[in-house]
């Protein structure tokens, strides 16, 4: 619960970020980190085609400069892009000089206004100069797609148990949510319950 759905406290601490959309609207948002890699996100581009739904990809500078095509499939697919630094890390870690260099030296490749942290967290100094230059973009829900701990109906029953209103939900087009068999089992799924239930999906 902890996790995957953040309590108001967590989400008090970054103001102004954004954790879900429009609590009134029958909508979700699908976000996905990590990418762009050749061995997941052409599958889930596909997925997402077939359904047609747009979704938005917060990527990994260092894997778009390994798999500019990939990263191009992702654009022309009519898809958001979102700013996820370029080496994927963690902002309690590093000065706040050198994580923003990160981010710069991703958004070199990329070009966006979205922001989200790995592993969701940044030092505040680091937040609110951030802010200036992007929208944060957290999470309502977040499937844990990449955990070794979950198999893919627990991963599942994540999104039927918390997806509601305005969610935005996040998956990971990453090896550890491929290789652990996750992604593929639970995002097909998670699309057909959310259709049944009635959200529509929307881009950020
Ligand atoms: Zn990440």
């Amino acid at each position: 619960m902890f996790i995957e759905q953040p309590p108001e406290f967590v989400r008090k601490l970054y103001p102004g970020a954004i954790w879900r959309m429009d609590p009134n609207e029958k909508a979700v948002y699908l976000t996905f980190d990590d990418g762009p890699i050749p061995e997941v996100t052409p599958w889930v581009l596909e997925l997402l085609d077939k359904h047609n739904i747009k979704a938005t990809f917060f990527m990994v500078g260092d894997n778009i400069r390994k798999h500019p095509d990939i990263y191009q499939m992702v654009v022309d697919g009519g898809h958001r892009i979102g700013n996820h630094t370029f080496n994927h890390i963690r902002g309690f870690e590093y000065l706040s000089d050198n994580y923003l260099a990160n981010t710069d030296k991703a958004n070199e490749v990329m070009k966006t206004d979205l922001f989200r942290p790995p592993h969701g967290h940044m030092r505040w100094g680091q937040y609110f100069t951030l802010k200036r230059h992007y929208k944060i973009v957290m999470w309502d829900l977040v499937t844990r797609d990449y955990s070794k701990k979950l198999r893919g109906p627990q991963v599942l029953a994540n999104v039927m148990r918390y997806a509601r209103n305005g969610s935005i939900i996040t998956f990971h087009d990453s090896l550890k949510s491929w290789n652990n068999g996750n992604l593929q089992y639970a995002l097909p799924r998670a699309l057909d319950f959310l259709k049944e239930e009635g959200y529509e999906f929307k881009l950020l």
